[in-house]
């Protein structure tokens, strides 16, 4: 498929993308080749947080072009709160967030040891997949002296049809286990990873300065933004409210006029003592739609 002169054809070869990489090209060409559009200055943390006094959303402005300001929209009536300066907010985003990093050294532990239950598991399953097809097998070969005893007459064909229905369904039900082997093989490892990743970017995101991608991980970690006397509240969703208990940080670390990536650990304290590891299996075994 190609684009000629805005219209679309679909070409003689195979192709090499997908529709869906390649509206994305286009979308991303049509984007650098747009000169007049204008770049829209967008606020990194609005849009989700409330107001502790009066419950309305939380708003921003950018002042002398330079400071951001967020505040209540008091849309809901009197309000008494006042704005909060954007890096002040950030920083006690980092604050917060701090509680559920994971630092390199413990996310390659974390990763090793999950590789190692991966491994485990996969060694199950390939016994149970093993099992499952002879089983499969089996219930072929009777199916098929089954159709032979009727044709030769020595069974009816009542006797047939009734013991036909009987394999059909155990056959159904052993490809229906099958399946379910092959799909719960590794979604647990992706999830598992996936939030471990989400805990390390953390530091990433501190180091480049970048508050879109701090947003995004406070959204993906967190619920119940509520801003009141200059304060950001939230708490941690499943599972990061449970990392959050077990990651080992001294609340020492933190001053607010530290950074506290210097001096923080980001790891869980003794990676495999108890508490650590009904964390680090709790989450490997949690079943969710995050
Ligand atoms: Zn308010």
């Amino acid at each position: 498929m190609f684009k000629f002169k805005g219209e679309l054809y679909e070409g003689a070869h195979v192709p090499l993308m997908s529709k869906q990489l390649f509206d994305k090209c286009q979308e991303v060409m049509e984007e650098r080749s747009s000169p007049t559009r204008k770049k829209k200055y967008t606020f990194p943390f609005r849009g989700y947080m409330k107001c502790g006094e009066c419950g309305a959303s939380i708003t921003a402005e950018k002042q002398k072009d330079k400071y951001i300001y967020y505040h209540c929209t008091k849309r809901k009536g009197k309000c008494s709160q006042k704005f909060i300066e954007q890096k002040e907010l950030a920083n006690q985003i980092l604050f917060s967030l701090s509680k559920i990093w994971i630092n390199d050294a413990t996310k390659d532990k974390i990763f090793d040891y999950y590789n190692d239950l991966l491994n485990k598991e996969e060694n199950k399953l390939e016994k149970q997949r093993t099992q499952k097809k002879e089983e499969l097998e089996k219930i072929k070969t009777m199916m098929s002296k089954l159709l032979d005893n009727f044709l030769y007459g020595i069974i009816t064909e009542e006797e047939y049809k009734e013991k036909k229905q009987e394999f059909i369904e155990r056959k159904v039900e052993l490809e229906q286990k099958l399946e379910k082997i092959e799909r719960g093989q590794c979604g647990w490892f992706e999830l598992s990873k996936d939030v471990i990743n989400t805990c390390n970017s953390i530091s990433k995101a501190y180091e480049e300065k970048n508050n879109e991608e701090l947003s995004k991980i406070l959204q993906k970690t967190g619920s119940n933004f509520v801003l009141k006397n200059r304060q950001l509240t939230f708490s941690h969703r499943i599972p990061f409210d449970f990392i959050s208990l077990n990651n080992c940080i001294s609340n020492d670390y933190f001053k607010k006029e530290s950074p506290f990536w210097g001096r923080c650990v980001g790891s869980f304290d003794n990676l495999f003592s108890e508490n650590s590891k009904i964390c680090l299996d709790w989450l490997w075994g949690w079943d969710s739609n995050f």
